[in-house]
C-alpha cells in the first residue's frame, strides 16, 4: 500500500453537495465533500450511517434519484467532468471508466437470469458488436478474475452463497475495466472469513486492472487493513484525510480520536460505538462545527462557524494530513 502520495489524480472531486428535497426542507446529506483519488490508490470513506459516505458514491456515479440532487460539484474523471455531461455521455461512462459495487449487491441481482446472461449484459450495452462466442469467453475470463467456477455462469443466484454473489457483483463492476472502481460496504452482510476472502479478490482484481479503489465503510477497523488513505465523513462532510496509519496514530479531529480510541486496541478491529450524543439532524444541522454539540473540545468559535478541511502540519509528516477543526486553525 502506498499513502496514496504518489500516481497520478484519476478522480478529483470538489465541493459536492447533495440534498433531499422533504416536505420539511432540504436534508443537506452532502455538503461540501472534496477530495482527490490517485492511480492505484485505495481511498477508505468511513463514517456513521448518515454520515453521506454512500450518497457520495451514488452520487460520484450519478445515481441520485429524487428526492435527491446533486446540488452543485466538479467531479473531474481524468478529462472528464462528469457532473456536466449529458444522461447519454454517462451511461457510457458507467461501468466503463467508474464502476460501482453497490450495497447489498447481492439482492440487486435479477433472480430470474443466469449469472452469465448478467455479466453478458453489462457488456454488451456498451459494446453491442461483440458476438456471442466472445461474449461467452469474456463472461469466463471475468469469473476466473474473480475466483468463481466457470459452471457459476449457467447457475442462478438463489444457488449461490452470499460471496459468490459479491463476487458476481464484482466480476459485474470490473467487466468493462474501470479506472475507479467503488465499494459500498462490500462485505457487510458476510462473516469475517468470507469478508476477507471476497476483499482479497477486490484488491487483487483491482491491481490487475490497474484501478483506483473507494471503499465506503463504517468499520474504521476494517478499513484500517484496506486502504492507504481514510476520510472520515460527519453529518454530510469530511472531518478529517489523511494516510491510515498517522490518522489512527495521530488522529487529528475529536470526531477522529473518539472513533479510533472507540476501537479495541490490539487489533484496531471494531464498529463506532461509544461515543457520546448522537449525529446531528441534516434537516437543521447545528450551526458552525457539526460536531460541536458532542465534542468534548468544543471553544466559543466552534459553534459560529464551519471549519474548512485543511492541511495540518503532523508529527509523523508523512503523506498530507487535512483537518476541518478550529483547533488547528490559525488564530481569527
Ligand atoms: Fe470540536 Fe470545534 Fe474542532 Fe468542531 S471545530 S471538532 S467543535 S474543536
Amino acid at each position: 500500500m502506498s499513502d496514496g502520495s504518489g500516481g497520478r489524480v484519476v478522480l478529483r472531486v470538489e465541493d459536492l453537495r447533495v440534498h433531499y428535497h422533504t416536505g420539511r426542507g432540504p436534508v443537506r446529506a452532502v455538503e461540501g465533500v472534496g477530495f482527490e483519488l490517485r492511480s492505484g490508490e485505495r481511498l477508505g470513506l468511513v463514517g456513521e450511517s448518515g454520515s453521506g459516505k454512500s450518497t457520495t458514491a451514488m452520487a460520484l456515479m450519478r445515481l441520485i434519484r429524487p428526492p435527491g440532487r446533486i446540488e452543485a460539484g466538479r467531479v473531474h474523471l481524468d478529462e472528464l467532468e462528469l457532473l456536466a455531461l449529458s444522461d447519454e455521455e454517462m451511461r457510457r461512462v458507467r461501468f466503463s471508466r467508474i464502476s460501482l459495487i453497490p450495497q447489498g449487491v447481492m439482492n440487486s441481482l435479477n433472480p430470474v437470469m443466469r449469472v452469465g446472461a448478467q455479466v453478458a449484459d453489462t457488456i454488451e450495452a456498451h459494446d453491442e458488436g461483440t458476438d456471442r462466442d466472445s461474449l461467452r469467453e469474456r463472461v469466463r475470463e471475468l469469473l476466473a478474475l474473480v475466483e468463481l467456477d466457470p459452471a457459476v455462469a449457467r447457475m442462478h443466484p438463489h444457488e449461490l452463497s452470499g460471496g459468490m454473489k459479491q463476487r458476481v457483483g464484482m466480476a459485474i463492476a470490473v467487466a468493462l475495466r474501470p479506472q475507479v472502481i467503488i465499494a459500498d460496504e462490500p462485505t457487510s452482510a458476510l462473516d469475517v472469513v468470507v469478508q476477507k476472502r471476497v476483499m482479497d479478490t477486490l484488491f487483487r482484481v483491482q491491481k490487475e486492472l490497474d484501478a483506483a479503489v473507494i471503499l465506503v465503510g463504517h468499520d474504521m477497523g476494517l478499513m484500517a487493513q484496506c486502504v492507504d488513505r481514510i476520510g472520515v465523513m460527519y453529518a454530510g462532510r469530511l472531518a478529517e484525510v489523511g494516510p491510515v496509519r498517522g490518522l489512527l496514530e495521530e488522529p487529528l479531529h475529536p470526531y477522529t480520536r473518539l472513533l479510533v480510541d472507540s476501537l479495541p486496541s490490539l487489533e484496531r478491529r471494531g464498529e463506532f460505538r461509544g461515543i457520546p450524543g448522537l449525529p446531528p439532524s441534516l434537516l437543521e444541522p447545528p450551526p458552525g462545527c457539526p460536531f460541536h454539540p458532542r465534542c468534548p473540545e468544543v471553544m466559543e468559535r466552534c459553534s459560529e462557524s464551519v471549519p474548512a478541511l485543511e492541511p495540518v502540519a503532523a508529527a509523523d509528516g508523512a503523506g498530507e494530513r487535512l483537518a476541518a477543526c478550529h483547533l488547528h486553525a490559525e488564530a481569527p
